[in-house]
């Protein structure tokens, strides 16, 4: 049985805004599950339904079995994190992380033991004594997130908490939230619209549009894998490239002739012949004298560890992963292939994945 079940949830503001329209998801014990998905989409809204916060306007919401639509927040022994707010100022490292134990009229002795316990884990033993202001910036921000974990609720929610953070703070907050809920193993649910950030956080990716829910896999099956083209093309950075074109038997076998493009590609899977997206990402495609796709480099962006050729033809524009040492390519005339086990094939007309 799953340890967070929404049934149906679904959620409509006054002015008839569908925030949520019927989200279906289950959520094992332990799990990190991040919600991602564009501005607007639905995701903070489901979070605080699934902390109390707001009334779904249908659908439930069952935690450990228990149906608790109806519970106010305090009866679900959840924690809420929004960003990792301010220290404050007046108190010392201890204090601060203390801060929510007392709240909760812990005794003096648990609460250093709980405080004790978290700073080993996150490095900040020697620490304790200080004032916010006698430390980096990335410190406070561990202290911040101590101050958050040290309490130990049955589900974790969090809401964009990195949100304000540097790229490098941000790497280094993921690195301990994941080593942290590897140990404590605390559900959580996260919302984030960083696809970075899912990727190195998640257990279970949910994507999210337009109040639905669009598929849900590990990190790997919705980059590998995307159930429709939204998905395709959220994901990435550059996400899929997409042509659009026909496929068709030709001597017996199915291939795909993109638009514009001359000469077919031979496809590795069957595919019913008709209107058809092919995808696949930059690292699946490569420069090959003998490729099928014929275009130009309009822009080659050199991103350190590789670089992305933009390449445009009569089947649009696309991404080619290059290695970051190959000379520049801006301008040049190229011939493209693409690895066929990296093929994925769309419905035109539903948006949805059919190989
Ligand atoms: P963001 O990442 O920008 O916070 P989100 O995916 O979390 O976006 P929500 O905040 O859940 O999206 O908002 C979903 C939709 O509901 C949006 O269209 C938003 O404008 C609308 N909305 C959110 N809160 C309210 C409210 N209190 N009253 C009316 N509409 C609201």
């Amino acid at each position: 049985m799953s340890f967070l079940t929404l049934d149906g949830l679904a959620k409509t503001w006054p002015d008839g805004t569908r925030a949520v329209r019927g989200v279906d998801l289950a959520i094992q014990a332990g799990e990190f599950v991040v919600l991602l998905g564009p501005s607007g989409c639905g995701k903070t809204t489901t979070l605080r339904m699934i902390a109390g916060l707001e009334t779904p306007t249908s659908g439930r919401v069952l935690l450990g079995g228990l149906d608790v639509t109806s519970l106010p927040p305090s009866r679900r022994d959840v924690g809420f994190v929004f960003q990792f707010y301010a220290l404050y100022p007046h108190l010392s490292v201890e204090e601060n992380v203390a801060f929510p134990l007392l709240c909760a009229r812990m005794p003096k002795d648990e609460r250093r033991a709980a405080v004790a316990r978290v700073a080993a884990r996150l490095g900040l033993g020697p620490l304790l004594p200080r004032r916010p202001r006698e430390l980096s910036g990335g410190d406070q921000q561990r202290v911040a997130l101590a101050r958050a974990m040290v309490r130990k609720p049955a589900l974790w929610l969090m809401d964009e908490p990195l949100g304000t953070l540097d790229a490098d703070r941000r790497g280094e907050m993921c690195e301990l939230l994941r080593a942290q809920q590897l140990e404590q193993k605390v559900t959580t649910v996260y919302v984030t619209h960083d696809q970075d950030e899912a990727m190195r956080l998640a257990d279970r990716v949910v994507v999210m549009s337009e109040g639905e829910i669009l598929q849900v896999g590990s990190p790997l099956e919705v980059y590998d894998e995307p159930a429709t083209l939204f998905v395709a093309r959220f994901l990435g950075s550059p996400g899929m490239n997409l042509l659009e074109g026909e496929v068709r038997r030709e001597r017996g076998v199915a291939v795909f002739r993109s638009r514009g493009s001359t000469e077919p590609m031979r496809l590795p899977v069957l595919a019913a012949p008709g209107p058809t997206v092919l995808g696949f990402r930059p690292e699946a495609a490569r420069l090959d004298l003998e490729g099928p796709l014929a275009g130009r480099v309009v822009l080659d962006a050199f991103h350190g560890a590789c670089r992305y050729l933009h390449v445009e033809g009569g089947f649009g524009r696309i991404a080619v992963r290059e290695t970051a040492t190959r000379k520049s390519a801006a301008g040049e005339s190229v011939r493209i292939s693409i690895e066929p086990a990296a093929m994925r094939l769309f419905d035109t007309e539903t948006g949805r994945r059919v190989a």
